[in-house]
């Protein structure tokens, strides 16, 4: 089951890594959210934990996880730590551009251009229409959850 996420503006990087995962993953500065008291609030009316680097917006906000570090790695074992579930989803339910549900690409639809031609299942967003496939990127995110995780 997924969570509910709010990333602040520091750990951003973070946000694909997260979405892969099955987790709703907004970020602060998709959102327009610039000052603390924005995304305290933001966080409270959605029930989105809080991601920060900021150890006073952390201890000033009700649900919050503080990360130490400033490398992507060590934020992921921060989060598992913290009981973030950090294993990629089957099916990819949150756009990495926007965070809107992702769909299959229906029969008949045309994948864009930059598709491999062997590309077995895609997948588009409802909101943003970016469409998605099990490439490079998506194995290295993969294999750094991975390591992350120990498997
Ligand atoms: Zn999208």
């Amino acid at each position: 089951m997924g969570e509910k996420l709010l990333l602040d503006a520091m750990v951003g990087r973070l946000r694909t890594y997260l979405r892969i995962c099955g987790h709703d993953t907004l970020y602060a500065l998709d959102e327009d959210l610039e000052s603390d008291r924005a995304i305290r609030k933001r966080a409270a009316s959605d029930g989105r934990i809080l991601i920060t680097r900021d150890r006073r917006l952390a201890t000033r906000t009700e649900d919050a996880i503080l990360l130490e570090s400033k490398e992507i790695e060590e934020q992921l074992t921060e989060l598992s730590t913290a009981g973030i579930a950090l294993e990629p989803t089957d099916e990819p339910e949150y756009c990495g551009v926007c965070n809107g549900p992702l769909e299959a690409l229906p029969d008949g639809e045309e994948p864009v251009e930059e598709a491999p031609d062997d590309q077995e299942r895609i997948w588009y967003c409802l909101d943003c229409g970016q469409q998605f496939w099990k490439g490079s990127h998506w194995e290295r995110i993969e294999a750094t959850l991975d390591s992350v995780t120990g498997e």
